[in-house]
């Protein structure tokens, strides 16, 4: 049996036991790797090779129940049952917009909710996941923030999300991009988002997507961009700007106070030099806030000289908070200006609107006006 792997992956996260003093304690799979897995077999003189094959056909063959894996032996199944949960989250809500998009929200052991998106466009299947249950970082615009952080989520419960998601995929569909963009702050739980990661780019046992093709998104904390670029893949870096100054971006993204713009670039730059893959920035439009042309300059000295792109997107209306989309105009001269600048930038359109696919939405709707929303209820997995 591997070292208490909930303990030493975990530390900074008390999950209920479960079990009890009359019943073994169950650990759940998705925490464990292949290597613990076959540790644990070995203990009990199963042969090793058995936990790559129970790997492949969670996250290769989609495999709901260990019943399913019929190339193991009965014993080992029962076995694995006994000990083992594969799935811990229950889908409380499972919304479809008629994009394409689909969204879970997903009652974790103890209680909280977090959400999760499978975005379709063309031949592409994204994947939104959360890191955290709520947020920290307190940027005033963004739903999943309003009530603060909870904790933050282990790895097994990163790699549910892909899963449950994977699973909303027909036959012939395959995951090809995981943005880390749901709630929370991935660099604020780095040790668990990357263990995670790691299984969603193993092409051997895990879900093969390449580390280009995955994204993390950041408010921008240094020393865990640092930590991040020596980590063992190049993922690719989102940082979420929203400002081009100081001044305003203290107001719109709070943690910035303690951290500053320019650090941020620093790190940013650190993280290219190191893996050069091109940055983002990311840049949500709030009408009258950051959207005049000022801003739009200032942008541009920022940002001309750097293998960057900046991604600008729209405010997603939050019911509750103060803040407006922009006007088509002001988008336009916004976009003009950055061009003429020099800056490469992409005004996305948003998807899944009416679905709340802005994470953080959903939650809130479902806590506090649940007959808002309506929600297609499906059975747990
Ligand atoms: N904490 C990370 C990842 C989660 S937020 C980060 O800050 O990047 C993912 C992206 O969604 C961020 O760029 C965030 O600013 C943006 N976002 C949050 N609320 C939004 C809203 N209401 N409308 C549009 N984008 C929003």
């Amino acid at each position: 049996m591997p070292d208490q792997p909930l303990e030493s992956e975990v530390p900074a996260i008390e999950l209920p036991a479960i079990g009890s003093a009359k019943e073994p304690e169950r650990f759940h799979l998705l925490d464990w790797t292949t290597e613990e897995l076959a540790s644990w077999l070995g203990a009990r003189s199963i042969p090793k090779f058995r936990a790559a094959q129970i790997q492949r056909w969670i996250y290769q063959r989609r495999a709901k129940q260990f019943e399913q894996m019929t190339d193991l032996p009965k014993d080992l199944r029962t076995e694995l049952d006994e000990h083992f949960d594969l799935f811990r989250t229950t889908t409380a809500a499972h919304q479809h917009a008629a994009d394409g998009t689909e969204k879970l929200l997903l009652q974790l052991v103890d209680g909280g909710r977090i959400e999760c998106v499978l975005l379709r466009d063309g031949p592409r299947r994204s994947i939104c996941v959360s890191s955290q249950v709520g947020c920290a970082m307190g940027c005033v615009f963004c739903a999943s923030g309003l009530d603060g952080v909870e904790r933050n989520l282990t790895r097994g419960e990163i790699l549910e999300q892909m899963l449950k998601l994977q699973h909303l995929l027909e036959a012939d569909e395959r995951l090809s991009h995981i943005v880390m963009m749901g709630m929370g702050e991935p660099l604020a739980n780095l040790p668990r988002v990357l263990a995670a990661l790691s299984v969603a780019k193993d092409s051997e046992f895990g879900l093969g997507i390449s580390p280009r093709r995955i994204t993390i998104s950041t408010v921008g904390l240094p020393p865990a961009i640092d930590k991040l670029a020596a980590a063992d893949a190049p993922y690719h870096l989102a940082i979420s700007l929203h400002a081009p100054n100081d001044t305003l971006r203290n107001r719109l993204v709070p943690v910035n106070q303690t951290i500053g713009i320019q650090a941020i670039l620093d790190a940013a730059d650190r993280y290219f030099a190191k893996t050069k893959r091109r940055l983002t920035f990311e840049y949500v439009l709030l009408g009258g806030l950051n959207d005049s042309i000022q801003c739009a300059r200032e942008l541009v000295q920022l940002l001309r000289h750097r293998t960057a792109m900046l991604n600008v997107i729209p405010y997603n209306p939050v019911p509750g908070l103060p803040y407006q989309t922009p006007t088509p105009s002001a988008v336009l001269q916004f976009r003009r200006t950055l061009l003429d600048g020099g800056v490469n930038a992409m005004f996305r359109q948003r998807k899944g609107d009416e679905i709340q696919a802005a994470c953080g939405q959903l939650r809130r709707l479902r806590e506090r006006e649940p007959q808002v929303v309506s929600i297609q209820s499906t059975k747990t997995s």
